[in-house]
């Protein structure tokens, strides 16, 4: 029974193995003159042959957000995962193909610069097909206009899918001047038209009144926690359910965990707890962006869309503002009030030393007086024994003037810090700990 069951198995695994990729596999004749690659640079295209395999459901959904910002079918064409450098638009037997690289499309999680530099290049590759471009054309300048009609469709597709106008840009900006086949224009006049159909299509939005993007932002009350905060540059898209936040935060040179929040003044009634960071919240970097689900926490648009009630904080994880509990200020009040004890002993021993000194001795200075004779102590001995108290005296002195100065320097430690985390409340989200240093003070 054993046996059987393991051959079935094999069988099984070898069919899937066989079957599945052959089922699958697409090859491609690709070169320069029947595509359009990205990555046109000539060294950038060594291969001469390309397999084309079922493309992942991230793939997929990539691309229907695109065509859904284009209100297209996404039948002009097929989709595959293939061994090309980013993305490649390409007719094989007279059908349409995209092919792109998972780990081109893997960058869409990256951060919010990644994101667009993904739908860019894949919005031109589209716009190719949809334009019904010809990849037999030989002509270089008729290649050329349909370069420029492709970036045309991929600037106004970023702007209706809510990309700002240097996010349009970012993946054009990527390429080099003057390094490519005669069938492409320059680097710059490509750009410019990105920006232009960007803008074309900003304003026709707007003017439309029908602009999904919602309303762009600033927010800045991150600012108020000083130097120690390295978010920069933090805008919002407010939406009807969600807000889209974008911000920069240079890392410090040598320092490697990072902490990022939302934040809000410490007496805000706005709670942000739906929050779904889509780049790493413990890295700095260009482009970082998170999501918050408003609505889901019970807010309104309206609510939200006072700039001077949100914002975004990065701090150095040492650096992150904390609470000081109670107990924290024990320490350097224990101090002080050591030092204080030990700074009195210590005058009460100079008082000593200064009264054996001065009583008798010092108002009899005569050495054959009483006072020295017999029972009592040498005059040598009492002054040893005025010095040894004087000296001590100086120690406790010296010790208490120490530890004062210590439990003082450290209460005022505490007090700013106690201050810094007075600024505002701070919230990481969902999936973490809540910090919120203004729980203590409420
Ligand atoms: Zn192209």
């Amino acid at each position: 029974m054993k046996t059987t069951l393991t051959v079935f198995r094999c069988a099984l695994i070898f069919c899937i193995c066989l079957q599945t990729p052959l089922a699958q596999t697409l090859r491609i004749n690709l070169d320069k003159n029947n595509s359009c690659s990205y990555a046109e640079e000539l060294s950038d295209v060594p291969e001469t042959e390309y397999y084309g395999y079922y493309p992942s459901d991230k793939a997929v959904k990539v691309m229907e957000e695109i065509l859904m910002a284009a209100s297209l079918n996404p039948s002009a064409f097929e989709l595959k995962v293939s061994n090309v450098k980013n993305a490649v638009a390409t007719v094989e037997n007279g059908k349409r193909y995209i092919l792109y690289s998972q780990q081109f499309i893997s960058q869409v999680d990256y951060d919010a610069k990644s994101k667009w530099i993904v739908y860019s290049i894949l919005a031109h590759e589209i716009g190719h097909h949809i334009l019904g471009h010809n990849f037999q054309e030989t002509n270089p300048e008729h290649r050329k206009q349909m370069e420029l009609g492709a970036d045309e469709f991929s600037g106004a597709i970023l702007r209706s899918m809510c990309a700002e106008e240097a996010d349009a840009v970012a993946a054009i900006s990527t390429l080099k001047e003057g390094a490519y086949s005669p069938n492409y224009p320059p680097v710059s006049a490509r750009k410019e038209m990105i920006s232009n159909s960007w803008y074309i299509k900003d304003q026709d939005l707007k003017r439309q009144g029908r602009d999904p993007c919602g309303q762009t932002i600033g927010l800045e009350f991150g600012e108020k926690f000083g130097k120690q905060n390295l978010a920069e540059n933090v805008r919002a898209q407010v939406k009807e359910e969600e807000m889209i936040i974008t911000f920069d935060a240079e890392a410090i040179p040598g320092k490697f965990a990072y902490q990022s929040y939302m934040t809000s003044p410490r007496y805000s009634n706005l709670t942000p707890s739906s929050i779904e960071w889509l780049s790493d919240p413990e890295k700095p970097g260009i482009g970082r962006h998170l999501v918050w689900y408003f609505r889901k926490d019970g807010y309104t648009k309206e609510q939200v869309l006072k700039p001077q009630g949100l914002g975004i904080a990065v701090f150095e994880a040492k650096k992150v503002p904390q609470p000081v509990p109670p107990l924290g200020y024990s320490l350097g009040g224990t101090a002080v009030l050591l030092g204080t004890g030990a700074v009195i002993y210590g005058s009460q021993l100079k008082a000593d030393a200064l009264d054996l000194y001065n009583n008798p001795y010092a108002a009899v200075r005569d050495p054959g007086n009483d006072v020295y004779q017999g029972g009592n102590l040498s005059r040598t001995e009492t002054y040893n024994s005025a010095n040894k108290k004087y000296r001590n005296y100086q120690m406790y002195r010296n010790v208490g003037i120490a530890l004062i100065g210590g439990g003082v320097a450290l209460l005022i430690h505490k007090i700013v810090k106690h201050k810094k985390s007075k600024v505002g409340n701070l919230f990481a989200g969902d999936g973490k700990v809540k910090v919120d240093p203004g729980i203590f003070f409420k």
